[in-house]
C-alpha cells in the first residue's frame, strides 16, 4: 500500500450570502492506481474513537492503527506544501484527531489550564472566570 490523502475543495453556499470552502479528505492507494476514483480507499473520518467496533470504512480497514494512520497521512499531506487554506484544513483535522493537545492550553491571565471546545476553531485564550471578568 502506498497511501496518500487526496484533498479537494468544494464551495458551499450559505443562504446565498457567503461562500464557504469545504475540504474533502479521501484516502487513496497509489499502488492500486494513479487515477481517481480507481485508487479510492475510504473517506478520512473527522473523529477516530477507541475502537470497539469499526464506526466507518477507514476504521474497518486500519482497526487500532486508525488514529496513527490518519495522523501519518495528514502529516504527509502537510509536507507536500499545500496552499494556506488546505494547510489550515489539515491542521484543523489534526486538532480534531488529537483533542488532548488542545486541553493543555493555559489561561493567559491566571495560568489555569483551559478545556478547549472541539467545535471552536480558535482556541480560548482565557479561562471562563477571567473571561467573565472582562479579559
Ligand atoms: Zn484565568
Amino acid at each position: 500500500m502506498n497511501l496518500r490523502l487526496r484533498i479537494t475543495k468544494k464551495e458551499t453556499n450559505h443562504y446565498n450570502t457567503r461562500t464557504k470552502i469545504k475540504h474533502l479528505f479521501a484516502v487513496i492507494d497509489l499502488d492500486r492506481s494513479k487515477l481517481y476514483p480507481q485508487n479510492f480507499v475510504s473517506v478520512l473520518p473527522r473523529n477516530i474513537k477507541a475502537i470497539v467496533k469499526p464506526a466507518n470504512a477507514f476504521e474497518g480497514l486500519f482497526g487500532n492503527e486508525s488514529l496513527e494512520m490518519a495522523n501519518q497521512l495528514l502529516k504527509k499531506a502537510l509536507r507536500s506544501r499545500p496552499d494556506s487554506e488546505t494547510t489550515q484544513a489539515i491542521r484543523e483535522r489534526l486538532d480534531l484527531l488529537n483533542p488532548q493537545l488542545n486541553n493543555k492550553t493555559k489561561c493567559q491571565n491566571c495560568g489555569k489550564s483551559i478545556r478547549q471546545s472541539k467545535q471552536r476553531f480558535r482556541p480560548y485564550k482565557f479561562c471562563y472566570i477571567c473571561h467573565s471578568k472582562g479579559f
